[in-house]
């Protein structure tokens, strides 16, 4: 393992530019009203870089007050006009690419080259996509079922979603609840985590400027259990959109069926990367890497159980621990580094927890640490590797959200599948084979919202996301998360002219 150290340091000023606030209402920044502040910190240093007054529930209402006026508009402008401003709002995140980027990488800890490379673009696609999107948006054709009525469905906005997201992808998870959402006709408000709120404020700017009324895209930066459970119980909140743990998941749907709102849970993951005795084990090994390491683990569908089938079980543990020796640890602004901290100190030393607590039933091949010298101030922890630990312990069955990834052999094929679904998560999975048949099987019996075969983790605009079981349900991304923003309204028409139709004779003689 190799580290950078703290060099230039570019820092966006956000104290600066949020002077004016975190709550982002009907067009613009003002200060939350809940009479506590927060802190969001470099988790690269610890130091403290905005300090802002949080937003509760006066600020939900206020914010659901905007949506609402702002829906009866945005929801009747034709499908041109939404996906026109929507273009519009590609264009101007594109040409703030790099803004973005560092105010994602400062709050995040996120290396420069990731967000660069993965969340900015990203949204900028996923945004251009859900501007062509939005004018595919119709139902099915007309239809004659009954001979003597036609029927048609409308496929209709449902109203104010409410929508709360976590901080490991903020720019991303902004994008994938809002997008939808928009293109549809609704109108949002969305809590942001409140470590993380600085992108989620200026991909709201962004849309105003584009041209987005003011109104249909709202930002309440507050605390889960103040702001967030009042917008998940706000009367008029139609709809409540949820990304994040499993636990909290949970709680949001409780409340959220109190009020008969519809519901999307995007929840907590533990994807296993299943590797057959044919696979081409340097690609397994890069791919274990990168896929267990993305975001410093903090990926909901990052590569967390890696089941290798007996005769490739020693030659992968050795490249993958090889492999992770030679991950750069460092300055997240440094354009070569590959690692940056975790999201702040308290999950540090969680995920040390989880990795101390392994060491009684395990073996740490490798990490299993914070790295000292010029990170020893950072919420660091190095790449680690655990072997030969039983499948129902803790480090297997748990949602560890850090650089951990945990190995375990297997040796018939219905072994590994059965292993790969041994867990109460669903959201993604991988097989590794070079035989068409097997990966085939794979695919079919693992129980995941995604399963790739010889890779792991990327994502497109076009396909959708969402997790089995306790992963939650519904998708964000692709036309297909059109079905949760949208209901469906069947229209009859009758088509005699007869004042008493026949069924009414039939019924009422
Ligand atoms: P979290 O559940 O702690 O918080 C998520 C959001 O919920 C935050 O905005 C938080 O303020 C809010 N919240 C907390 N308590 C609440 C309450 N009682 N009522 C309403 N809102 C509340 O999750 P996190 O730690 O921010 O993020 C990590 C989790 O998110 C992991 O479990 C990860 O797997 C999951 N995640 C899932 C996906 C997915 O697509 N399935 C994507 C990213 C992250």
């Amino acid at each position: 393992m190799h580290t950078t150290g703290h060099g230039n340091r570019n820092r966006l000023s956000a104290q600066d530019r949020f002077a004016d606030g975190a709550q982002y209402i009907a067009g613009r920044l003002t200060k939350g009203t809940s009479g506590r502040t927060h802190a969001v910190v470099d988790p690269a240093t610890g130091d403290e870089v905005y300090r802002y007054e949080l937003g509760g529930p006066d600020d939900v209402d206020a914010a659901v007050a905007a949506a609402r006026e702002a829906f009866p508009a945005w929801a009747g402008a034709t499908p041109a006009e939404r996906s026109d401003a929507m273009h519009r709002f590609a264009a101007v995140l594109a040409e703030r690419a790099e803004d973005f980027a560092q105010a994602e990488s400062l709050q995040c800890g996120k290396p420069i080259k990731l967000s660069r490379e993965f969340d900015v673009p990203g949204t900028v696609d996923n945004t251009a996509f859900f501007a062509g999107a939005a004018r595919h948006l119709q139902g099915q054709s007309a239809g004659e079922y009954s001979g003597d009525h036609t029927s048609y469905v409308r496929r209709e906005p449902i109203g104010v979603v409410g929508s709360i997201a976590p901080w490991n992808y903020p720019l991303q998870m902004a994008a994938w609840k809002v997008l939808p959402a928009i293109a549809a006709g609704n109108t949002i408000v969305l809590k942001p985590s409140e470590l993380t709120p600085l992108t989620s404020l200026l991909f709201a700017q962004a849309a105003t400027e584009a041209g987005i009324p003011d109104g249909v895209v709202n930002i309440v930066t507050g605390l889960g259990r103040d702001a967030g459970e009042h917008l998940v119980g706000h009367p008029d909140v139609a709809m409540t959109s949820f990304t994040g743990s499993t636990a909290v998941g949970k709680r949001v749907a409780e409340i959220a069926t109190a009020t008969v709102k519809r519901i999307h849970l995007e929840l907590g993951g533990k994807a296993p990367f299943v590797v057959f005795d044919d696979a081409d084990l340097e690609a397994a090994v890069h791919g274990a890497v990168a896929g267990a390491l993305i975001n410093t683990g903090q990926d909901c569908t990052a590569a967390t159980r890696a089941y290798v089938q007996r005769p490739l079980y020693e030659a992968f543990v050795q490249g993958v621990a090889d492999l992770m020796e030679t991950v750069r640890l460092g300055d997240p602004f440094d354009a070569s580094t590959d690692l940056g901290p975790l999201i702040s100190h308290v999950q540090r030393d969680r995920v040390a927890g989880f990795v101390e607590r392994a060491r009684g039933y395990a073996r740490v091949v490798t990490g299993g640490e914070a790295p000292g010298g010029a990170l020893r101030n950072g919420a660091y922890y190095k790449p680690t590797l655990i072997a030969d630990a039983p499948q129902d312990s803790e480090i297997v069955q748990s949602e560890i959200f850090g650089p951990v990834l945990a190995v375990l052999p297997f040796d018939s094929d219905d072994e590994g599948i059965r292993l790969a679904n041994d867990i109460p998560y669903g959201l993604a999975a991988s097989a590794w084979s070079r035989d068409v048949y097997r990966a085939n099987r794979a695919t079919r019996e693992i129980k995941a919202g995604c399963v790739w075969v010889n890779d792991h983790i990327p994502i497109i605009s076009e396909m959708p996301h969402g997790g089995y079981k306790a992963s939650g349900f519904g998708k964000d991304m692709s036309s297909y998360s059109f079905d949760e923003y949208t209901q469906l309204k069947h229209v009859m028409f009758d088509n005699t002219a007869a004042a008493r139709k026949d069924w009414h004779r039939t019924i009422f003689g």
